[in-house]
C-alpha cells in the first residue's frame, strides 16, 4: 500500500448488504473470514436482538484502502513508518495551543469502542 510520505495511511471497509428469503445465513452474529475469500467478515444482524422473520439480512465487509476525497477513514494503518510520521505530527502540535488528538484516528491506535470512550473520558478530566 504506498501513500505520500507526509500523508497518515488509513483503510476502510467497503460493507455490501444483501437480503436473504430464508430465516438464517449463519450460525453466529459474526464470521470472521481471515484468509480464504476478498471478504473478511460476514455479520448477520438479526442474531443481536433475536429478531424473528422469514428473511435475513447480512453485511459482507470488504477491506479497501482510504482515498482522500473518495471515502471516510476506519482505521489506522500502524506501522513502523507510519508511526514515525504520526509522532512528528504531535511534535508539531505541541507549539500550538488548544490542539488535542484522540480517538481512533486522532491517536492513531487500533481501539475498540470501550478503550475510544474511555479515552475521551480521560482527556476531558485533563483538560
Ligand atoms: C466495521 C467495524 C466494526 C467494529 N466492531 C467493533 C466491535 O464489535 N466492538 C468494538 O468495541 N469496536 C468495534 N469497532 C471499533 C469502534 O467502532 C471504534 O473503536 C470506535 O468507533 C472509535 O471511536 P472514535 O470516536 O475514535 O472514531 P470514529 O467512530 O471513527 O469517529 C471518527 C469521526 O471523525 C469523523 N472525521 C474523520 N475525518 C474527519 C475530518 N477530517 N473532519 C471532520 N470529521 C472527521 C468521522 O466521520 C467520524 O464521525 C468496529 C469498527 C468498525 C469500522
Amino acid at each position: 500500500m504506498s501513500f505520500l510520505s507526509t500523508e497518515l495511511p488509513y483503510r476502510r471497509i467497503k460493507l455490501d448488504f444483501l437480503e436473504f428469503p430464508y430465516s438464517k445465513f449463519q450460525e453466529a452474529a459474526v464470521i470472521n473470514y481471515p484468509c480464504n475469500y476478498d471478504f473478511t467478515c460476514i455479520g448477520e444482524y438479526k442474531w443481536f436482538l433475536n429478531n424473528k422473520s422469514d428473511k435475513t439480512v447480512v453485511s459482507y465487509e470488504y477491506p479497501e484502502e482510504f482515498k482522500l476525497g473518495k471515502s471516510e477513514r476506519y482505521y489506522p494503518i500502524v506501522k513502523e513508518e507510519s508511526q514515525t510520521l504520526y509522532n512528528k505530527y504531535l511534535e508539531l502540535a505541541k507549539g500550538t495551543p488548544n490542539i488535542y488528538f484522540l480517538g481512533r484516528l486522532g491517536d492513531y491506535k487500533y481501539y475498540d469502542m470501550d478503550k475510544a470512550v474511555e479515552r475521551a473520558f480521560n482527556l476531558f478530566e485533563e483538560i
